[in-house]
């Protein structure tokens, strides 16, 4: 073994190793070199690896710097001039970032640092290094996009726990305030151009836009999208079944991806660009859709469309709770039997009715209704003989009455019919008309004929004296008149005048 193998090449000219140090560097060693007015630049040295790196050739950018300067990316250009311009004036270490064009033709990120030193002639130049930072680039955009995305995800959840907090705390009757207030929020929240819930038919034949917001100068659709015939619009069809059965989204990001027909007619004319719709789901059916409408093209991150489906769960389950409730409401409200309302409904709509009597003076009446000699039609044909007449005699009330005419069953075989508004002379031939229908209609009942008629009191608010009129009285007064009536002979009808027949 010789003394030189031992102790490595004996060279010992310092260029030599410089040049061999430098091309063990991943990026490229240089100096750089500005004459004082700044007119005039090149590289006193670049290693070669500015050649396979940016495929630049050394030689040349020995002689002018010029070509360096093409490869920086056009944004970034001015900048580099301004850090060097600083540099060359507080002679503080240079350090910047910018893209430049590689060999393969794209753009990647580089960072220089260099230490600038002043010359005798006023000229600087620049020792130090410029290296690929592409991957560390890369990480800050990701860890940028992230903290982007977990403070909109945290604002998201800040967003939809008040909406939460609203609907939970919603009381009956406010749900389609709450609904609005939602579709604003979240419309806002997007950034989105309208916000909306449709709801369907039973057999999803016909939509209805049930809630609209629009952005401020936005116009709103909704009166346009009252009772839309599906079978109409093919594609949407398709659509609407995938949301029922498997319960996925509709997702347009650009209008062009919609296949030529009325459904991109319909929503070119509206100038929609870009569209997202997630099924509600209540009680496990697909009721109805919310959706969001851009008038830009716009792309939609996952997570958004993850939560506009969060979104949907929470109008799902407003809906449902609202459904329940209204149905929890009815079944207090409402005769299972006649599924007309019952008392409990009828005294406070009384008391509300007679507050407007009083205030404004308007007509007032009530009719008492009680089925004569309902008990032998129990007796002869048995409970559901009599069950199936109560259920006809209420189809009646509702036949011969007016909407705004309160109709409920007050007691067993009882009714009670308040018509406000309404002229005495008219109070009296609706009541007059029903007891002639009772009388002419074929009550059968398991192939039997029931011999039915019905006796009726009439009470008018002017027949009372003192105001204020309470129920109470009036309630009475109608109700002794039945009495005459059935006192008179049954089927007709009893008021101020006396009894009448027809
Ligand atoms: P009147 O002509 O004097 O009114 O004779 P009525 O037989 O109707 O006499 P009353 O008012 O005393 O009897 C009412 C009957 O109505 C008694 C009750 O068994 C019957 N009834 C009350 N509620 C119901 C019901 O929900 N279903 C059936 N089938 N019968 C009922
Ligand atoms: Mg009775
Ligand atoms: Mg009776």
């Amino acid at each position: 073994m010789t003394k030189q193998s031992s102790e490595g090449p004996r060279n010992t000219d310092s260029d030599y190793f410089f040049r061999k140090l430098a091309s063990g560097i991943p990026g490229v060693l240089f100096t750089y070199w500005l004459s004082a007015d700044s007119e005039l630049h090149r590289y006193l040295f670049v290693s070669d690896q500015v050649q396979s790196i940016l495929g630049l050739d050394p030689a040349v950018l020995r002689k002018k710097a010029g070509a360096m300067f093409s490869v920086i990316h056009p944004d970034d250009i001015s900048g580099v001039r301004m850090s060097i311009a600083g540099s060359v004036k507080s002679l503080a270490p240079w350090r910047y970032q910018a893209r430049l064009k590689v060999r393969a033709g794209h753009y990647e990120w580089f960072e220089v640092h260099a230490i600038p030193e002043r010359q005798i002639d006023g000229s600087t130049a620049w020792y130090g290094q410029f290296y690929n930072i592409g991957h560390y680039k890369e990480l800050e955009f990701t860890l940028r996009d992230r903290e982007a995305e977990s403070a909109f995800q945290a604002n998201f959840q800040r967003v939809i726990a008040s909406l939460s907090t609203e609907f939970i705390n919603l009381s009956f009757g406010t749900i389609d305030q709450c609904i609005s207030k939602l579709l604003e929020t979240i419309g806002r929240f997007f950034a989105v151009d309208r916000a909306y819930v449709y709801g369907f038919s039973p057999d999803y034949r016909v939509m209805d836009n049930t809630h609209e917001w629009c952005s401020p100068g936005v116009p709103s659709l909704i009166d346009t999208q009252r009772n839309v015939q599906t079978e109409d619009f093919e594609w949407w069809q398709g659509k609407i079944e995938e949301m029922v059965s498997g319960n996925k989204v509709v997702f347009v990001e650009a209008l062009d991806q919609l296949p030529a027909g009325p459904e991109r007619e319909l929503l070119e004319q509206q100038s929609v660009c870009s569209m997202f719709c997630v099924p509600i789901r209540v009680r496990g059916v697909v009721t109805g859709f919310f959706g969001v409408d851009s008038l830009r093209e716009r792309a939609w991150r996952e997570d958004q469309a993850d939560l506009l489906i969060i979104v949907s769960g929470l109008l799902s389950g407003a809906l449902e709770r609202h459904r329940l409730e209204s149905e929890l409401l009815n079944q207090s409200i409402r005769d299972p039997l006649t599924t007309l309302h019952n008392r409990r409904y009828l005294m406070p709509r009384l008391n509300e009715m007679l507050s407007r009597v009083n205030r404004y003076g308007e007509h007032f009446t009530m009719a008492m209704f009680d089925l004569d000699r309902f008990k032998q039609i129990n007796d002869s044909c048995g409970h559901l003989g009599g069950d199936y007449c109560l259920r006809r005699f209420a189809d009646i009330l509702l036949e011969q009455t007016r909407e705004t005419d309160v109709v409920a069953r007050f007691g067993g075989e009882e009714f009670v019919v308040a018509f406000s508004g309404v002229s005495q002379a008219d109070v009296r031939d609706t009541v007059s008309r029903i007891i002639c229908s009772v009388r002419d209609h074929d009550f059968i009942f398991e192939g039997r004929t029931l011999p039915l008629t019905v006796s009726a009191g009439i009470a008018a608010i002017g027949e009372l004296s003192g105001i204020p009129a309470s129920p109470d009285p009036l309630i009475r007064l109608a109700d002794e008149r039945v009495y005459f009536a059935k006192q008179a002979g049954r089927d007709c009808l009893v008021d101020a005048s006396g009894v009448s027949r027809r």
